[in-house]
């Protein structure tokens, strides 16, 4: 690791590789990852990327408008038009770069369809779309001179400095190395480690958006969050993992406790309506069985279409002694996605000179308040792309005055943050801001919250990546609260 870089890139998902890959060989980049490279959100998704890559049977002005309707028309229409018609561009790029999408009989892409989109626009590799970017980008950042990739280093403070950062990082040994670079572009994922159940990775702790909050960056619609209705219901782990749309697109039908279908009850589409339709019937119909056992049953299809169409959700299942060709598959809502971030420009700039967002720590408006299903992969290539284009246009006329002296290491230590604050955040905001949210608990929780952040904050506590995500999660879910307070009081 240099001590002065040109580009800092936090994260290494599909926004944080993209991104760095658009660097041209005179520009230092250093690429990091709190945890091993591969633990992100990216490599979980399943379903695909949308994109009009068929001219024919589908078009541009389609896409927008299934993302229009998706987002309750509360999207930043501008974004959603760059995202859909730079889009594939990009898929086309990363598929030069290695990915290897699955092919129809005619060796073009193969498209699939999603909930709420009109047309097969979705292209994939077999059931785990994610991990095949993120293993094929990868493989081209290593290749790259120009690029330092450091995983298990956790940025866990950013200060401005003189035409640019100074950026503290947590080796791996958990000592302190402080670095300077003149951009810096926030790739961290989201926050669902916030509830008590999501489906995203252990990285999803909300740092990056935190750290950008800190400095004086603008963030938007944090309590913008997407659940997804048919997450497995396992008894105790807190990551769930995913029982696509894909599987009830392919005929799975969502029963109640009592084994009876009741999703036409709530929404003439039923169980393939949008994944907040889908999980408010859920959530009724919880009420009205005074139960949350759900269920999935695919059963009546063929065992081998089955087990080739969901190879990972067949394997998972069959972990959790389910084996789906036979058993219901017992689901419930869960934390899915992030709508809101740090608010960002057309060119993912901030609010905060020389920072920039891409993936799903941005909020681009591309999704208004409801993510179209495969939009959000779209959404990190296209931005921070978008981000490293305009670094290297800026760069060129941008000043670059020298930095100023700075101590490369800091003392990180201190008292053991004690156990407990995790927990109890998570309990609030489940409790507060699931599906239906609860807002008579909201000025009571917002209170318990800023009472817990100030005691982190002030503890005198050892910096280190425990502290650092409590102290994310303290931030995430006061800005959260405050915006349902503020709804609540808007509303009455
Ligand atoms: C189960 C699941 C299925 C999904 N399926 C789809 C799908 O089919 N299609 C689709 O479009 N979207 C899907 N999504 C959403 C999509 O995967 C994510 O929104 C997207 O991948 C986010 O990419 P990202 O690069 O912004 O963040 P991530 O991929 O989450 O990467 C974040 C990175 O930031 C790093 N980081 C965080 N904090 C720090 C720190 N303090 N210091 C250093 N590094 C840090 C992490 O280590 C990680 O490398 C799915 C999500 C999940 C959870």
């Amino acid at each position: 690791m240099n001590k002065e870089y040109d580009v800092l890139i936090v994260g290494t998902g599909a926004a944080g590789l993209y991104g760095a890959l658009q660097f041209p060989e005179d520009i230092r980049v250093l690429l990091i990852s709190k945890r091993e490279l591969t633990l992100s959100n990216s490599s979980l998704a399943q379903g695909g990327v949308a994109c009009v890559l068929d001219k024919i049977n589908d078009d541009f002005a389609l896409h927008i408008a299934d993302t229009l309707t998706a987002g309750k028309n509360k999207n930043n229409a501008d974004a959603v038009e760059v995202l859909v018609k730079e889009g594939p561009g990009d898929v086309l790029r990363i598929r030069d770069l290695g990915v290897d999408f699955d092919l129809d009989e005619n060796g073009e892409l193969q498209k699939t369809l999603e909930a709420g989109h009109s047309r097969h626009r979705i292209v994939h590799h077999k059931d785990s779309t994610g991990k095949a970017i993120v293993d094929a980008l990868l493989i081209q950042v290593r290749k790259r001179p120009n690029i330092d990739i450091c995983e298990n280093t956790l940025l866990y403070k950013l200060d401005k400095a003189d035409d640019g950062f100074l950026a503290g990082l947590i080796l791996p040994s958990g000592e302190s190395q402080v670095i300077a670079a003149r951009y810096c572009i926030m790739a961290s994922g989201g926050i669902g480690r916030v509830y008590q159940y999501t489906t995203n990775s252990a990285i999803a702790t909300g740092d990056g958006i935190t750290l950008a909050f800190m400095l004086g960056a603008r963030i938007k619609h944090l309590s913008w969050i997407q659940f997804h209705p048919t997450a497995f219901a396992a008894e105790n782990d807190r990551e769930r993992f995913l029982i696509s749309e894909a599987v009830r697109g392919e005929g799975a039908i969502l029963l109640n406790c009592n084994g009876e279908r009741f999703a036409e009850k709530y929404d003439p589409r039923g169980h393939l309506a949008p994944r907040d339709v889908v999980s408010n019937a859920i959530m009724q119909e919880s009420k009205a069985t005074n139960s949350e056992k759900f269920y999935l049953d695919i059963t009546y299809k063929d065992p081998d279409f089955v087990r080739n169409r969901f190879p990972m959700i067949y394997e998972n299942c069959l972990k959790e002694n389910i084996d789906i060709t036979k058993d219901r598959i017992p689901v419930f809502p869960c934390q899915h996605y992030l709508m809101g971030g740090i608010d960002v420009d057309l060119h993912a700039r901030t609010t905060v000179d020389r920072l920039y967002a891409a993936g799903e720590c941005s909020h681009t408006g591309v999704h208004g308040a409801n993510r179209l299903a495969s939009n959000s992969l779209l959404e990190a290539l296209v931005f921070s792309r978008r981000a490293a284009e305009d670094i290297i246009q800026r760069r060129k006329t941008d000043s670059a005055r020298p930095f100023p002296p700075f101590e490369e290491k800091e003392d990180l230590s201190g008292k053991p943050l004690p156990h407990g604050y995790r927990t109890e955040i998570r309990k609030i905001i489940q409790n507060v801001h699931f599906v239906i949210p609860n807002h008579d608990a909201a000025p009571a929780s917002l209170e318990r919250i800023t009472e817990i952040l100030s005691e982190i904050i002030s503890g005198g506590y050892a910096v280190n990546r425990d502290f650092v995500e409590a102290r994310s999660l303290a931030t995430v879910a006061a800005i959260i609260l405050r915006e349902v307070v503020k709804n609540k009081t808007e509303t009455e």
